[in-house]
């Protein structure tokens, strides 16, 4: 099969080849996640809070004090950030060459207390604080006027990014509106402009229609590989009811996105081994001044869906895919989809 697929979204091509004949076990993963790890030196653990900057945000045994032991899911500053979070943008230009200030937030959300406790093995009601941490933070990030965009994500693994290897995942707010989020709202908007319709719901109500592509659903979400899947076994989380903005989700949505990461971790790893990799939130930029959605997207709420976007680290980005922004998938998304939905997992 050789075939080129537009994403109805990004507008982008994507190489659907399997003349190099990948199996979902020629991706077989044996990452070993805690070889040489040593929990003594675990910034993140419990019991060694004073080893990380005071916490911003912590789920508490009520009764337990900031900074000390008794949280469930504790939110800090990130020590090394990409992105400070005192001063003005201050944007200038030097000639033809833009800059301002690196302001920003950057912060990591330690998921557990227990250094070897790994998101896909977390019992649901704990997954579902992890979430609501997440909607949590971004509220609150997107009141500051100096943030255009606050993007949740998660590196699971060395090469997916991580540096430690406690279970963590990092929100960073940007003065900017992320381009590959640009896209998407572009490519909603001029949907929405001919359609009149979403097309987050276009795809949602087509995929329920194909059959082809679910790796999972319940009430609330659906789990697809999606159409023109950029990389193998890659998974996107919609929600089946149109919203904008991630802030909105109700606490239902949120218990069924929680259920819908666990189910779908847990058939990645049943069908690849374990392996690294990324998820990251993708919803509407904050409703400020910089982020021009209010001039520029003024429908935004009617054509643009949040969701969660995951991809296994089992493919290598190469030149092609750098010079040409396309990219070349081996597994078909329906054989990645039909392959998962046979992996039997549990919900607990
Ligand atoms: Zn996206």
């Amino acid at each position: 099969m050789r075939e080129l697929r537009k994403d109805p979204v990004l507008g982008r091509w994507v190489i659907i080849s399997t003349d190099r004949g990948r199996r979902p076990q020629d991706f077989h993963a044996d990452y070993d996640h805690f070889a040489g790890f040593d929990p003594q030196h675990d910034p993140f653990r419990e019991g060694q809070e004073h080893l990380t900057p005071p916490e911003i945000y912590a789920v508490r045994a009520k009764g337990s004090e900031p900074n000390g032991p008794g949280w469930q899911v504790r939110v800090i500053p990130n020590k090394y950030p990409a992105l400070g979070i005192e001063g003005d943008l201050n944007p200038r230009g030097y000639g033809l060459y833009d800059r301002m200030n690196g302001v920003g937030a950057h912060e990591v959300i330690i998921e557990s207390p227990d250094p070897y406790m790994l998101l896909s093995d977390m019992p649901l009601k704990h997954l579902i604080e992890v979430f609501s941490t997440f909607r949590l933070r971004v509220e609150d990030l997107s009141r500051d006027s100096r943030f255009a965009y606050v993007l949740v994500f998660k590196n699971h693994g060395r090469d997916a990014g991580a540096s430690l290897r406690h279970s963590h995942s990092q929100i960073i707010a940007t003065p900017i509106v992320p381009k590959r989020v640009l896209e998407e709202m572009y490519g909603a908007q001029e949907h929405w402009k001919n359609k009149r319709r979403s097309i987050f719901v276009d795809i949602v109500d087509q995929e329920l229609m194909m059959q082809e592509r679910i790796v999972y659903q319940n009430e609330e979400m659906l789990a697809i590989c999606p159409y023109a899947s950029s990389s193998p076994f890659e998974i996107h989380i919609l929600p089946k009811r149109q919203r904008s903005d991630f802030r909105k989700a109700s606490a239902e949505e949120l218990s069924a996105l929680a259920e819908t990461v666990q189910v779908c971790l847990r058939k990645w790893r049943g069908a690849l081994g374990p392996m690294q990799y990324n998820f990251l939130i993708h919803t509407a930029p904050n409703d400020t001044e910089l982020s021009g959605v209010r001039q520029y997207f003024p429908m935004l709420d009617a054509y643009y869906c949040w969701h969660l976007e995951m991809f296994p680290r089992i493919a290598q980005t190469a030149g092609f895919e750098w010079g040409t922004g396309y990219y070349i998938n081996p597994t078909p998304p329906e054989d990645a989809a039909d392959f998962l939905r046979g992996i039997k997992v549990e919900i607990s």
